[in-house]
């Protein structure tokens, strides 16, 4: 029997098991595709925070993106390559927001150094940029040494059933609590409100001789390079989505287009693709994560006294499902997010710390609710 079960081994759910075990709890992660076998397996995994004027992803990213990177350089040195983060303007709306948020930001901001400037292309280095000190994790690598000390198992969670007071998982795992951890793949988990999108990504690892030490964004994300080895990643493809689809991806077509849109900005010569990766990864419609317990929708609209058509709806009266919880919807941000989430969701569950408003999966029922 297990204090708490997992499913889904990407980085959310790998921190969340990570966080678990750390406080001394049993835990069991499951994952159909093995550990970062999802969306976590193929990102490119920067970490940054969000280059915007103003909002609550913003804030929320400013404080996971201070909280993570010093998270990730205590807990797993070896899996982050700190790097100047070297932020390009796409274009004048861009250029605008990147103004704003230099003259606003808390973080201190840099040169970006003249080996950074030189590789790229002249025209590039008159667009606005902004560069302050960021990281990059090995996205497969983090996950794997997260879960290693405990207990995996790859397998598809087909069935959960509720039998006197725990959660029984694929009639045979027992355990007190469970995540929902399962990204933007299709989950067992059949609530109308929660609906989220998966955006398909792509990244190739190159071999080079261009020298880069920074991680630079603009039109793709171009990591520091390693051993003469970088990676370009983008999660642009928003039209494919693997389990809908009725073709295959074309991987032809998304190298091709990952390597024009690199090369607009840097360099890039005598290129040898060594691998690709490609995964779905999940957003929410408004954009904030998904951290905590999970209203039972049933329940809750049988309640006598339920009004939805509330503006300041209390997420108290709910009914709540027992014990089960979801992390999920961090977008193209979930190695920034996912350790600062798994903290909440660990303080939340063990020692009854309030769940950031912001995040809270009650949300998108009372939207949901307000117009049934
Ligand atoms: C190309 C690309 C580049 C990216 N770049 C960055 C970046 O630079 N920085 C950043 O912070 N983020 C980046 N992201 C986003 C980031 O990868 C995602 O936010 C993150 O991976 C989400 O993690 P997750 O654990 O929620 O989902 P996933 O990693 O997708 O994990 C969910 C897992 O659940 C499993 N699962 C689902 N249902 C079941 C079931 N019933 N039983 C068993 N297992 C199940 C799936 O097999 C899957 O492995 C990128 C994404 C992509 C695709």
């Amino acid at each position: 029997m297990y204090d708490i079960a997992i499913i889904g081994a990407g980085i959310n759910g790998c921190s969340v098991a990570y966080e678990f075990a750390n406080s001394g709890k049993k835990v069991i992660l499951f994952d159909e595709q093995g550990v970062a076998g999802g969306g976590s397996g193929a990102a490119g995994a920067f970490i940054s925070p969000k280059f915007s004027k103003a909002g609550d992803l913003k804030e929320l990213l400013h404080d996971a993106f201070v909280y993570s990177l010093d998270f990730y350089e205590k807990n797993f040195p070896s899996y982050l390559t700190k790097a100047p983060l070297l932020h390009i303007a796409q274009d004048e709306e861009d250029s605008a927001i990147l103004k704003y948020y230099k003259l606003n930001t808390s973080f201190a901001l840099k040169t970006p150094s003249n080996t950074v400037l030189n590789s790229l292309r002249a025209e590039v280095k008159m667009q606005e940029n902004l560069c302050m000190d960021g990281g990059v994790v090995d996205a497969s690598g983090v996950c794997y040494a997260m879960s290693k000390s405990l207990k995996f198992v790859q397998e598809k969670v087909k069935t959960l059933v509720e039998k006197d007071a725990m959660w029984v998982l694929n009639e045979k795992y027992l355990a007190t609590h469970v995540v929902f951890a399962t990204g933007a793949y299709e989950s067992i988990l059949k609530e109308p409100y929660i609906k989220l999108r998966g955006v398909w990504g792509h990244r190739i690892d190159i071999k080079t001789t261009t020298q880069n030490t920074s991680s630079i964004h603009q039109f793709v994300s171009i990591s520091p390079s390693k051993n003469g080895v970088l990676a370009i990643g983008a999660t642009h493809n928003v039209h494919y989505h693997p389990q809908l689809a009725t073709m295959p991806y074309e991987v032809e077509e998304g190298r091709l287009e990952l390597l024009e849109k690199a090369s607009r900005t840097l360099k890039l010569d005598n290129i040898e693709i060594l691998k690709d990766y490609t995964g779905l990864r999940s957003g929410s419609f408004d954009y904030l994560p998904l951290v905590g317990k999970l209203v039972n929708s049933e329940q809750t609209l049988a309640q006598k006294n339920g009004n939805f058509k509330t503006k300041n709806p209390n997420y108290e009266s709910y009914a709540y499902y027992p014990n089960l919880y979801m992390i999920n919807g961090s977008g193209g941000y979930g190695f920034v997010l996912a350790p600062y989430l798994a903290k909440m969701l660990r303080e939340f569950v063990l020692e009854d710390k309030k769940i950031d408003a912001r995040v809270n999966p009650a949300r998108f029922f009372a939207r949901w609710a307000k117009k049934i």
